[in-house]
């Protein structure tokens, strides 16, 4: 196929998105096939976008063999359908995507009960429970059911891009994957690494009933070091600017992440509280419109005071408070 990029070269693709976070980046890979890391959120804007992004290198969505995803999140798979209505695209991504990207109605459903269930026990008013909850289905529009054609996995390589291998890196989401390219010193970092923003630790739902939730920032921090093990030049991210100071950003964020776990234990000094007390006390007003998120960094901060012993909990009344040790 004739196209304006050279095969092997990583083009970004600039996409909106109506979400707090900004545009969102996704990358044209030419190899063996045609893929498209990531492809945006389901708006008309977004699709426009992409037409023209792709139009820079004389493809068309139809164009399109596969899909690879880093993670599930509504602005990086959204507009799947669309792609593979228009086209024969495969979609890969790793196996815990799959409840997300199938909008899996009876797991979603489970996950929704387990955080009604969540909130409460950290405290949250049943009102302000319920309202998070309802904010998050605002999201489902913008995602879609997409089919899936193949899983991603740890160690593998990119169907199609034999040289790119797949990295499992839990922590931002249990799915994210990063792709890697040692020739080229080269990582597809998704949302892992992000040069502007401190990427969230997001809390999910076990996907095994009955197992423990996932501590999302230990994970994440586990990760990110992983990551200095690999000699990498350049991390094209999902948001913003491509990072060149990979190593400087990973020790900034793992430092500023135990500065602020310090912070969060000073809010214990005067007694045991919930998550939804701290967060209330750090984050005022703006935990209205950001609980999920909010609760994500207080509870995650608090399972690493927990995991370097400064912080223990204990239950009353069905509520779960910290207090410091
Ligand atoms: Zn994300
Ligand atoms: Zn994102």
């Amino acid at each position: 196929m004739l196209t304006a990029s050279k095969k092997g070269k990583i083009e970004r693709i600039i996409i909106p998105t109506p979400f707090a976070v900004g545009d969102v980046n996704v990358y044209l890979l030419i190899g063996d096939a045609v893929s498209l890391i990531d492809v945006g959120p389901n708006t008309e804007e977004a699709w426009k976008a992409l037409e023209r992004g792709l139009s820079i290198y004389g493809l068309k969505p139809s164009d399109i063999d596969q899909i690879l995803l880093t993670h599930h999140h509504v602005d990086h798979y959204g507009l799947a359908t669309r792609v593979q209505e228009r086209s024969d695209a495969k979609l890969y991504c790793h196996p815990l995507s799959e409840m997300y990207v199938t909008r899996h109605e009876e797991k979603m459903k489970q996950a929704v009960q387990y955080f009604n269930q969540f909130y409460l026990r950290h405290g949250v008013p049943e009102t302000e429970a319920k309202k998070a909850i309802g904010l998050s289905h605002l999201y489902d529009v913008y995602g879609t059911s997409a089919p899936i054609f193949g899983w991603l996995q740890d160690g593998e390589s990119l169907p199609g891009h034999e040289n790119w291998k797949i990295y499992h890196m839990p922590g931002h989401s249990q799915d994210h994957l990063c792709f890697y390219e040692q020739e080229q010193r080269v990582m597809i970092g998704g949302d892992h690494l992000i040069k502007h923003i401190s990427s969230n630790a997001i809390l999910e739902a076990p996907q095994v009933e009955g197992t423990e939730r996932p501590k999302t920032l230990l994970q994440y921090r586990d990760s990110m070091r992983r990551c200095l093990d690999f000699d990498i030049q350049r991390v094209h991210s999902g948001h913003g600017e491509t990072i060149s100071e990979v190593r400087e950003l990973i020790l900034n964020r793992l430092e500023r992440q135990e500065q602020r776990a310090e912070g969060m234990l000073t809010y214990l000094q005067d007694g045991a509280k919930t998550a939804w007390e701290i967060a209330n006390q750090m984050f005022g007003e703006r935990i209205e419109q950001e609980m999920s998120l909010i609760l994500s960094e207080v509870i995650g901060h608090m399972d690493l005071l927990q995991d370097q012993d400064k912080v223990t909990t204990k239950m009353q009344d069905s509520i779960q408070y910290y207090y410091s040790k």
